[in-house]
């Protein structure tokens, strides 16, 4: 016998086709979707109104299947942080971060990564494999289901810090189902658009109106600059997009995002103009990590604003976040301040972003090196975060 099709991973299309390979009408994919991933249900039995033999069809020959969680810790700032097993000794990491008007979700896409960006330290630990299309929608499966238990366990009382519901209206929502998730960032490990085909079903999940029926302008893809599929991207499936920018010229982005020498900054930043024809934002939003005395002097500054001239784009500055043997440093406050405020005088919006969840070391990657000995994860100092929302 075949092995259970995992329906977690399949979009509206691949579900219908699978409905149909099975002879069953189009609207079971519909029914599906909202079942698997509006109401969080992985048992086919509890899907009552699908008719009886064909839950045992299910039952037979497919499951809901979403990475194993390793650990589950929050901050005292409420921000909170699973590890997910991806099998073979990888683990890869999920951190939601709750504001008033909003909660973000990072998500990861690949268990280490190819890029080797010389301050990252997912890069640091090399390549193991790309997510599937399950275990990347599972994040968001998972999240969604842990949270909504967390407020239900907490309801009779209040003041025990659990999630609240994002205010306003968040499309596909089922009638009398409250949702914390209203962003997703794919800022997690991996760079998403080298694992494209996964990337894109998850995508449309996070978009569909019977999954999970976020708006485009609230999914951010963040890329370090594949330029081919950055135009894939926007052909099939325009959502926010974030670049991981760091150097004003080639000679410097060579060092420390070594993708520059395939898609160099000409390349990139008319890539990035062509995708602002078919963008949900009318901005691309430029990263930008801090490392002291190697990219944040005011000279650099300077040559970033001729750089990006032609670009509508914001700034998010990122204060690096430091690992061991990683031999940078992370720019001082006030030298972040003034890079920030040359941007910032030129008339392009700047942010430097905030960090969260001190307590349980959330950070982007930050687990990378930590995942093949468990016993060391937990007994980690706290080190920053860098991970917040783009505004
Ligand atoms: N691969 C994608 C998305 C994941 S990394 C990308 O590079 O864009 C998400 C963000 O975290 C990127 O902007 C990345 O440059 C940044 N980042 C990686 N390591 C970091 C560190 N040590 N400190 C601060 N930011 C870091
Ligand atoms: Fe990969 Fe992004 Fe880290 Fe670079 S910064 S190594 S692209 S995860």
């Amino acid at each position: 016998m075949s092995d259970p099709v995992n329906l977690l991973g399949l979009d509206a299309e691949g579900l219908a086709r699978t409905c149909q390979g099975w002879g069953e009408k189009p609207f079971r994919a519909r029914q599906l979707l909202r079942w698997i991933h509006q109401r969080g249900e992985a048992d086919f039995a509890a899907m009552s109104d699908l008719a009886k033999d064909f839950r045992a069809r299910l039952a037979a020959s497919a499951c809901v299947r979403p990475p194993a969680v390793l650990q589950d810790h929050t901050s005292s700032d409420g921000t909170r942080k699973w590890l997910l097993d991806v099998g073979a000794g990888n683990a890869v990491e999920t951190v939601f971060i709750p504001e008033a008007q909003r909660g973000t979700l990072c998500v990861s896409t690949q268990a280490g990564c190819a890029v080797n960006c010389l301050f990252c330290s997912t890069g640091k630990q090399g390549f193991s494999r790309n997510l599937e299309p399950a275990e990347i929608i599972g994040q968001l499966w998972w999240a969604n289901r842990a949270l909504a238990k967390s407020a239900a366990d907490a309801r009779p009382d209040a003041s025990s810090g659990a999630p609240s519901p994002v205010s306003g209206p968040v499309a596909g929502a089922a009638a009398g189902a409250e949702r914390y998730i209203s962003n997703v960032v794919f800022m997690g490990m991996g760079e998403p658009l080298q694992n494209y085909a996964a990337t894109l079903v998850a995508l449309r999940l996070m978009l569909d109106d019977n999954a999970y029926g976020l708006s485009r302008r609230r999914v951010t893809v963040s890329t370090s600059g594949v330029v081919p599929m950055i135009d894939r991207l926007r052909e099939d499936c325009p959502v926010a997009l974030a670049v991981s920018l760091h150097a004003p010229n080639d000679a410097l982005r060579d060092q420390l995002v070594p993708l520059n020498r395939k898609y160099p900054l000409a390349e990139l930043m008319a890539a990035c103009q062509r995708y602002l024809n078919d963008a949900p934002r009318d901005f691309i939003t430029f990263e930008y990590v801090m490392l002291d005395g190697v990219n944040d002097s005011d000279q650099h500054a300077r040559e970033l604003l001729s750089l990006v001239r032609a670009v509508p784009c914001k700034f998010n500055l990122i204060p690096f976040n430091p690992f061991p043997n990683s031999g940078l440093r992370r720019s001082p406050d006030a030298r972040v301040r003034r890079f920030g405020q040359i941007l910032l005088d030129a008339g392009v919006v700047t942010t430097v972003r905030k960090t969260r969840g001190d307590d349980i070391d959330a950070a982007c990657g930050q687990l990378a090196g930590e995942v093949q000995d468990r016993t060391r994860l937990a007994q980690r100092s706290s080190r920053t975060i860098a991970i917040a929302e783009l505004r």
